[in-house]
């Protein structure tokens, strides 16, 4: 397949305004594109070359990627670092270096997405000393054949700068129109995705297999299995109620959910984002061999500890473990347990298809076997009244929980879904009334006075699930510090574009716009009817959206969420109409 056809494709793709005619021109692309690299283009639209759980990248640092640009265009190296400045962008520099030269109809009918997309992988898997002097001579020997315009994607990918935004979503929609002719497949595929975290082998089952073999997709062994998400209450009365009368009650520990997946001896550690995180957790890897099971994949959070007390410490603590260097010291100053709260596959098979209750049992039994002591199982009472709810909601804050997590007894493990099945209580309910929302950056205004250089304030959006899209609710411009601010500059100029992103709605102006990627917390004081902001738009007044009232940083970005995991447009109105009977004073116009 010739790489000019993809190159095409995103070209377009930059240029587009609508949701609709991305996912058009992804369906066009999957038409004309052979089975066997399907699985690769899946990848590769979104700037991968594996899913996100293999954690590969290619590595290669600019000074680098600026000399196999001079080398390719013939131009010496200030000639191209000046480019670089005035682009800002290694991709478009590449295109610029390389147009000048004349570089555009030469070669480039040799150059086919195969061909590409081997020596990515080979740039990807070259690592050690003299690594990065392999890696130039590889991304040379695609520049020197490519034209400027495949140069300017070629180097786009390599940097990691591609930014088409096209999240999983959209690309589901696009398989299934492609190959079944009916958008209402995707949601067969979205099953196969929730339990494989693969999208370029569900790709390739259905256009090598069809629908049929999509649908009998088994949970394998080390790929992550998509989290089951909780829907918020705001007390206990409101949970017995959507649990029918009794329900399984959890301590909801405040630290980072681990899946653990463990064949024999080898374990790796996925996190709720699906990315290996293995590596951040040794001490926890090496308990859970003592997993008295030969096959399993358990779900649990990793909490820090006191090592004195026992007693458990803010997730903020678990920063410490992420890093590449000193992990050893990391591990004996900040120590972790992990309590397990799930079993979703156990030698051989999977179990998300039993309920609550006998997952729980079969966990416990796992557990029973005898284990490493950092591995607990996470307390738990099942309760039929309130008040049992709210004792042991006490009893949770007092030992450092956030609050607790309310499971239907006879709940499957919905893999990917966010619903009543499981409900969150957490303290903070009790005495605010707005829950902190995570929104994804979407655009930002050039700051003044104290803050000229930096950001003033960013515009946040919410996720619209059913229509795969990031509709704004509120600017925020308060909660920073100056070192914030720095970061944030710094962090946001990878995700410029040069307009609005195809997925992203709102009513708002501003003077910078990014690819939705990054996700803050935010906590507001309320949340009313808009003229400008576009989430959940006539959803509760013809013509009005709604947006946060007072928002503010709370300081914590959320890096363990993809934009498509930031509070939903749903979330934000059921918020609203709980505030509503909360407080019925709540004010319904703003200005914001
Ligand atoms: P939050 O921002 O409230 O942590 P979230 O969007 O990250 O929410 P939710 O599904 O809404 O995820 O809340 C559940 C989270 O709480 C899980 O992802 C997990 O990390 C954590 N957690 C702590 N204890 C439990 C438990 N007993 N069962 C399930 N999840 C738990």
């Amino acid at each position: 397949m010739d790489f000019s056809l993809l190159v095409e494709t995103f070209e377009q793709m930059e240029q587009t305004s609508s949701r609709l005619a991305l996912t058009d021109h992804l369906v066009q692309l999957f038409k004309k594109t052979p089975v066997d690299l399907i699985d690769k283009i899946t990848y590769l639209i979104q700037g991968k070359l594996y899913p996100d759980y293999e954690g590969i990248e290619m590595g290669l640092a600019e000074r680098m990627a600026l000399r196999a640009i001079a080398n390719s265009s013939g131009k010496n190296l200030s000639k191209i670092e000046a480019i670089y400045r005035e682009t800002g962008d290694i991709g478009d520099t590449a295109g610029k270096a390389m147009t000048s030269k004349g570089q555009e109809t030469l070669f480039s009918e040799s150059m086919t997405v195969e061909r590409v997309y081997n020596t990515f992988d080979k740039i990807a898997r070259t690592t050690g000393p003299g690594s990065q002097d392999t890696k130039l001579r590889y991304v040379s020997s695609l520049l020197n054949d490519a034209s400027p315009r495949e140069g300017r994607y070629i180097m786009k990918f390599v940097m990691g700068s591609l930014r088409l935004g096209i999240a999983d979503y959209t690309v589901l929609d696009a398989l299934a129109l492609a190959f079944t002719g009916d958008k209402a497949n995707r949601q067969i595929l979205e099953n196969a995705y929730n339990v494989s975290s693969d999208l370029g082998a569900v790709a390739k089952l259905l256009a090598s297999k069809g629908l049929e073999a999509v649908k009998s997709l088994q949970i394998t062994l080390f790929k992550p299995i998509r989290p089951m998400l909780a829907e918020r209450v705001i007390n206990a009365g409101e949970a017995m109620e959507r649990m029918e009368g009794k329900a399984a009650v959890e301590y909801k520990l405040d630290g980072e959910r681990v899946q653990i997946h463990k064949a024999h001896d080898r374990v790796e550690l996925f996190s709720r984002r699906l990315e290996k995180i293995t590596n951040h957790y040794p001490d926890v890897t090496k308990a859970s061999t003592s997993i008295k099971a030969k096959e399993a994949i358990l779900e649990g959070e990793v909490v820090a500890v006191n090592q004195q007390t026992g007693e458990y410490l803010p997730f903020q603590e678990l920063m410490h473990r992420r890093r590449k260097h000193g992990v050893k010291e990391a591990v004996e100053s900040y120590p972790v347990v992990i309590n397990l709260f799930d079993i979703l596959y156990l030698d051989g098979k999977g179990k998300i298809d039993l309920s609550y209750q006998d997952r729980r049992k079969l966990l416990t039994r796992v557990l029973k076997n005898g284990t490493d002591q950092m591995i607990n199982i996470v307390p738990q009472m099942v309760a039929t009244k309130v008040e049992e709810i709210e004792q042991f909601m006490a009893s949770a804050i007092e030992n450092g929980c956030e609050g607790v997590m309310i499971k239907h007894l006879s709940s499957t493990y919905r893999a990917g879904a966010r619903g009543y099945a499981w409900v969150k209580l957490k303290r903070e309910y009790q005495n605010e009334l707005a829950d902190t929302l995570d929104l994804v950056i979407v655009g930002a205004l050039h700051g003044r006075g104290r803050r000229v250089g930096k950001y003033g304030a960013l515009l946040l959006a919410s996720y619209d699930h059913n229509e795969d899209m990031f509709r704004s609710v509120s600017k925020v411009g308060t909660g920073f510090t100056d070192e914030h601010l720095e970061q944030f500059y710094k962090e946001l100029e990878k995700h410029i574009i040069h307009q609005r992103h195809a997925r992203v709605d709102t009513g708002m102006e501003m003077d910078v716009w990014f690819e939705p990627k990054m996700v803050i917390e935010v906590i507001a004081s309320e949340i009313t009817l808009s003229p400008s902001h576009t989430a959940a738009k006539n959803a509760i007044r013809e013509g009005y959206g709604l947006a946060l009232r007072f928002p503010k940083f709370t300081g914590r970005i959320r890096d363990d969420k993809e934009p498509e995991d930031a509070t939903t447009v749903e979330e934000v109105i059921a918020m609203y109409k709980r505030q509503l009977k909360v407080r019925p004073e709540t004010r319904t116009e703003t200005d914001v």
